[in-house]
């Protein structure tokens, strides 16, 4: 018989309980966004490995804006004192399906922002960056991928398809988010979302490696350390 792992090295697994129900909506990136991704997905970049960084400190942010919230006297603030949910941030791998999966358990994101924040360029970096190529020749993109970092959108580097759950705080409905990386995306009411979000991604063929826990390992090994949050790799503690 198999020793049942402790609690203190193998927690909270992620589980599969979402569920898409109702109407799935289309929506088209914002054109910058699309020419980021299109950059971004064909990219010869070789250091793929940063879309890991990005998407850790994304969750790190999401725990600490969940932490801010819940002691900033908000009108929201009162209830939230009795979330007592755990913040944490789990990676889980599956070379048979060749997946990536990381989620936090941090503020989460309603159906608008799922648009605001995934669908359009906000952010410094992923600007800098655009108007970085147009002052460049075509071609000149692998160095300016690594210098500027491309946040969320770098998981497009790896994945042809990436699945976001998400959550917002004292929020009833949590969403699916979905997209290939190539002009659009779609949004769906989802069931048995948790508070937070889950991304999921589904790596190309040849980006396989990072379905696999060591090379995950080594990755997060390089700057965990810089990590706010506990970080769970399978359930065990990086
Ligand atoms: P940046 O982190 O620099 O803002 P990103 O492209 O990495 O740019 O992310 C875009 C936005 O998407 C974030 O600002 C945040 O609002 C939202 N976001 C991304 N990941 C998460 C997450 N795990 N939880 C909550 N919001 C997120
Ligand atoms: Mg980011």
């Amino acid at each position: 018989t198999e020793a049942s792992p402790k609690e203190d090295d193998y927690h909270n697994i992620i589980k599969n309980t979402e569920k898409a129900i109702g109407e799935s909506t289309k929506h088209e990136f914002q054109a910058e966004t699309r020419m980021l991704l299109d950059i971004v997905a064909r990219s010869l970049y070789s250091d793929k490995e940063v879309f890991i960084r990005e998407l850790i400190s994304n969750a790190s942010d999401a725990l600490e804006k969940f932490r801010y919230m819940k002691v900033s006297g908000e009108e929201k603030a009162a209830k939230l004192k009795e979330d007592d949910r755990p913040l944490e941030i789990h990676i889980s791998t599956d070379k048979h399906s060749r997946t990536l999966t990381i989620q936090d358990t941090g503020i989460g994101m309603t159906k608008e922002e799922l648009v605001s924040n995934l669908g359009v360029i906000a952010k410094s970096g992923s600007k800098a960056f655009l108007e970085e190529l147009k002052s460049q020749q075509s071609g000149g993109d692998n160095n300016i991928i690594g210098q500027f970092g491309v946040g969320f959108y770098s998981s497009f580097m790896v994945a042809d398809k990436v699945e976001v759950y998400s959550r917002a705080v004292g929020e009833k409905q949590g969403y699916k988010w979905t997209s290939d990386g190539t002009g659009t995306y779609e949004i769906q009411p989802a069931e048995g979302v948790q508070f937070g979000t889950k991304i999921v991604l589904h790596l190309k063929m040849d980006c396989r490696e990072f379905a696999d826990e060591d090379t995950i390992k080594n990755v997060i090994n390089k700057y965990s350390n810089f990590v706010g949050s506990p970080l769970y790799l399978n359930g065990k503690k990086a």
